[in-house]
């Protein structure tokens, strides 16, 4: 048995939708470029506007406001990016952004090359506890700033898991007029996101179940911000051929967790979190739960097992489990999130990201499995 317990790397595409994405290769009213005038480019523009339908459907917002990109790296690059940008171009001010330190690389990584390219450009990282929670009060002094460029704030932490409230941090920003962008990646379809005060909102195909090479943007409005990829447009402001095929399973995946809003399947997943997170904790000693219990995904786990490094983990064949800093399963690089937080052996955490795919019976099995290797390495 192999069990697939790194969800929150990417997941297993839904049945049926890689045969609709396959069919956008070969079949003969899908393969068309959509920019092309004749019959079969048409074609293929009208998947890529039902897609559209699809994902805004999902997020209820209107359907001019879906964007596709090749990643949600792709698209954290085009929001933030193109912001500075438009703002270097129409004014020579001191510039403010404010994020937390717990963002996935591809904002950190892109406000840090923005700071590169314009040192007078700051940036101010909220204070996270313990918990992984933020601190709103340094958020609200924060905001208190002159020339906030943008505010981006995940809506749930890939390592930790860590839910923030959006809603509230998204009404703080819209109060004073500051731009505020989250990224949902690991958060949707598991978290309910209102749209009302967020300015953007990004996530990805391959963590909801669709093809990999395709990142989902959405702009309430799209003005002020340059595009930073250029060539033939899409609209506006994003370039290159598009990916149809990615694009039509990403949305297909999109209507599975439309139709499934607070249906079963999420009830589901965390049964078997918690089944699993409680046999761990209830065969072995000494571990530590990295961040809030109650705040939480409801697919994660992120937990140190003392004595017990995360390379063993890691490396079993049979129970695939990312350590508790990665985000593709093999990396073992320090991470910056459990450093943030103060977590207790950082060195020996491990992250478990369930699916609906996964059974009890394979819960059963990792549980052993994990107990097994950790009481070896510890000779007990
Ligand atoms: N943001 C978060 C929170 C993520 O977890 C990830 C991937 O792990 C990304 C962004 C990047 O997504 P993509 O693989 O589509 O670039």
């Amino acid at each position: 048995m192999i069990v697939y317990l790194d969800n929150h790397s990417t997941t297993r595409v839904l049945d049926g939708i890689s045969l609709e994405v396959v069919g956008c290769y070969t079949r003969r009213q899908r393969y068309g470029n959509p920019s092309s005038l004749h019959s079969l480019g048409l074609e293929a523009l009208g998947l890529v506007e039902t897609a559209r339908n699809r994902v805004s459907n999902l997020l209820k917002s209107d359907s001019s406001q879906i964007y596709f990109t090749n990643s949600a790296t792709e698209a954290n690059n085009i929001v933030l990016k193109g912001k500075w940008q438009y703002e270097r171009r129409h004014h020579n001010r001191e510039l403010n952004i404010i994020t937390t330190p717990i963002e996935h690389k591809s904002v950190l990584n892109t406000i840090e090359n923005i700071f590169q390219l314009d040192p007078a450009t700051k940036v101010h990282y909220v204070q996270v506890n313990k918990n992984g929670t933020l601190d709103l009060e340094d958020l609200e002094t924060k905001l208190k700033l002159n020339n906030i460029l943008a505010v981006s704030v995940m809506t749930a932490n890939n390592e930790i898991g860590t839910i923030n409230d959006i809603r509230t941090i998204s009404k703080m920003c819209e109060k004073r007029e500051v731009f505020f962008h989250t990224d949902a990646t690991q958060a949707i379809g598991k978290v309910d996101i209102n749209l009302e005060y967020i300015d953007a909102l990004s996530f990805s195909s391959h963590k909801i179940h669709g093809p990999k090479g395709c990142g989902l943007l959405y702009l309430k409005e799209n003005k002020n911000i340059d595009p930073i990829i250029h060539g033939g447009l899409q609209n506006t402001f994003i370039s290159g051929t598009i990916n149809v095929p990615c694009i039509y399973g990403a949305s297909l995946a999109c209507e599975v967790l439309a139709k499934e809003e607070n249906n079963e399947t999420n009830t589901e997943i965390k049964r078997l979190r918690d089944m699993l997170l409680g046999k761990i904790m209830a065969g072995l000693d000494d571990v530590f739960i990295n961040g809030t219990v109650e705040n939480r995904l409801i697919n994660n786990i992120n937990i140190s097992i003392k004595d017990v490094p995360a390379e063993v983990m890691v490396s079993l064949s049979d129970v695939c489990i990312s350590s508790g800093s990665a985000c593709g399963s093999g990396s073992h690089e320090h991470s910056y999130v459990l450093d943030a937080i103060e977590a207790k052996y950082p060195e020996n955490a491990i992250r478990l990201g369930l699916s609906r795919f996964n059974t009890e019976e394979e819960i059963e099995y990792a549980a052993k499995r994990i107990i097994e290797i950790a009481k070896a390495v510890r000779n007990e």
